[in-house]
Parts: C-alpha cells; structure tokens; sequence
C-alpha cells in the first residue's frame, strides 16, 4: 500500500475532520537518511541521520501541517485562506488550497523570496501580493486582515499548522524505534521546534518512546532574536526561510530549548553555506541554505565535543535545493567549462 498522507496515517493524533474534507497530497513519509560520509569526514562519535522533508510534494515540510490547516479550513466551510511568507508556507498553502478549491492570498516580502518559492506559489495559482516590507511586517498585516475579514490565517500560529507538523517527530520514532538523543533544525518563525516538541512529547505520553530527545534549534547569526533576547527590526542572512526578526512562536521555542535540557544558538552564513556545500557533494543531499543550518550547528557542536559517543542525532532538511536556485549556483565550488563542440576539446576540460 502507498504511503496515505500524515492525515490518514496519525489521524489518531490529529484533530477530528471527516473524511470527505481532507485534503491531501500524500505529504509525509519523508526519507530518514544516515549522513556516513559527513559521520566519516567530521570523525563524528555518533549516528548522524538527515530528515529530508524536500521530499514533501510542495517541497518543504510546511506541507504536513498545511493538509491539516486546508483541510479544517474547508471543513469549516472557508472560501479563503491568507498566509504571510517567506516562500515554502506559500507555495504550500497555494497548492493545497488549489486541490480545496479555495482561493489562497500571499503576501510576501517584495524581491526576498526564493525563485522556486515565488515559481511555485504563481502555477499553483495564488493570489501573490508583494509587500515593500519583511516577513514580521507580512505576518502583522495577515494577523489583522483575518481578524477581519473573512479569511482563515494558515500561518503556524495556526494550531492546526502545528498539528500536522508534529507527525515528522512520529515518523522519525517510528522508523528508529525510539527518540533520537538529539533532534536539530533551523529556527525560523520557531513553529516547527515547537511541533517537533509536541510530537515527541506526545509519543512519550503514550509509552511510544522511552525518552524524548535534546532539542537544538539554530539561527543565522544576523536572524537571531531569540539567542539575542530581543526582536531584530531587519534580520538579515542568506538562509531567506529563516530571515525572520520576531517568531511567532518564540515561547515554544524556548519551551523545547527549556524542557528538553538543549539549547537555541547561531551560526553563520560562512557556516550555513559551507554545510549546504557539503550535504551536496558528499551525501548528494541538496537541500535550501536555511535547511543546512541544522547540519551546520551539528558538526559547530560537534567540533567542541558536544555529544557523546552513543548519540543519535536527527537533523531535519527543512526544504528542497532546487527552491533556490541562485543560490546553489552562487555556491557551487564547481566551475562550469564552456568549449568547442569537438572531442578533442572536451577531452581536454576533462583534464584527461
Ligand atoms: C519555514 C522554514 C523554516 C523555518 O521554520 P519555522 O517553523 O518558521 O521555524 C526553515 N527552513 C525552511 C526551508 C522553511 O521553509
């Protein structure tokens, strides 16, 4: 039998929605990839395993809690949805309210979004409004826009985002047979940690799972308000997804941080690009910069003998490489030879 979705396969954990109003796309069921090449190369005392929810349909892990959002949307009889974004949240919530039949209005920060992101968001039909502004300006515009106006909100301060996004925690228990010791992943909006938190937490509760893994949640060192303490008026980094000056879900955040004995910190572009470089050319992993931040603290971590010999650490590849094509093609090491159609001359850019 084919994987049904993560509505269909944890539909126990799940709010209730009748069948007639799911919407799905079969998201989920992400591969869970051991990263031994990096566990070599870093000389890493641990198992090292890459969620890579690029895999999703829409391309990033926003899809597992977008079917539940849609599909309580259209229960409730919606005829709009609205998100603010930084592209994935986008591209997902168009697809999904495409296969609703609801109208999706998104409003992104003008020239930030990654051309895949804005791709993807345009076919599936989307009404696109560009904001002169950033993400944190986008989600206060929507905030009020459906307190007023008949449109429901699919942002992550959406309880049922949080919902969905929670099943990656099962699945990951589900194909380890228990918690990671570690679980890292960037921290954007910090909807996400907070869902991967739940999840474990819940598992935990019915006796799934024995323990409940160290959460570590990164920022880019010029998006870091929570390691800072304080909102950031104009975040900066080239990870876009996690350009974000004033999480929604902050608290969560620091919850997962808190209960879980782990830690929020930084790293940098250097740092990010480098990791995004090396998942690609040494696991054939391309996934988006702001997805490479989880890797890039790991191995920061790694460095100072964070963790102990018997560890298994979990990192989530939050979403696709080929979401932002500039970028891999400013960061590719790789240089391209353009040569006379002869074989002579491509024998000889082959250095053979
Ligand atoms: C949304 C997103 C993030 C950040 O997740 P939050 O839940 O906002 O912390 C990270 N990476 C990618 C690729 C994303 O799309």
């Amino acid at each position: 039998m084919s994987w049904p979705g993560v509505y269909p396969r944890y539909r126990d954990y799940l709010p209730p929605i009748s069948d007639e109003h799911i919407v799905t796309l079969q998201e989920g069921g992400t591969p869970l990839v051991r990263a031994h090449n990096l566990e070599r190369r870093f000389n890493l005392p641990c198992a090292l395993y890459l969620k890579c929810e690029g895999a999703n349909p829409t391309g990033s892990f926003k899809d597992r809690g977008m079917t539940v959002a849609i599909s309580q949307a259209k229960q409730s009889g919606a005829q709009a949805v609205i998100c603010a974004s930084t592209g994935n949240t986008a591209a997902s919530a168009a697809a999904y309210a495409a296969r609703a039949g609801i109208k999706a209005f998104v409003i992104v920060p003008e020239g930030q979004i990654a051309l895949g992101k804005l791709a993807g968001s345009m076919i599936y039909g989307a009404h696109i409004i560009q904001i002169q502004g950033n993400f944190d300006k986008a989600l206060e515009i929507v905030r009020q826009i459906a307190e007023k106006y008949p449109v429901t909100l699919v942002n992550s301060l959406n309880p049922h985002r949080i919902e969905g996004q929670k099943t990656a925690a099962f699945e990951i228990c589900d194909a380890l047979g228990q918690a990671p010791d570690y679980h890292a992943l960037p921290v954007g909006n910090a909807g996400n940690i907070t869902a991967y938190w739940k999840g474990y937490g819940e598992y935990f509760a019915q006796k799934k799972i024995a323990k409940r893994p160290v959460m570590l949640g990164f920022q880019a060192e010029g998006a870091a308000p929570i390691v800072l303490g304080h909102p950031l008026e104009h975040p900066k980094t080239v990870a876009t997804a996690i350009k974000i000056g004033n999480p929604a879900s902050w608290q969560g955040a620091l919850r997962a941080c808190d209960e879980s004995g782990g830690l929020i910190t930084t790293v940098s572009d250097a740092e990010i690009l480098e990791a995004y470089r090396l998942l690609a050319q040494h696991e054939g992993i391309f996934c988006e910069p702001a997805s490479a931040a989880a890797v890039a603290g790991v191995l920061k971590l790694a460095q100072h003998n964070y963790f102990n010999r018997t560890s298994t650490i979990v990192c989530t590849l939050t979403g696709h490489g080929l979401k932002d094509p500039e970028n891999a093609l400013s960061a590719a090491s790789t240089p391209t030879h353009i040569v006379r159609a002869e074989l002579h001359a491509v024998v000889r850019a082959m250095g053979l």
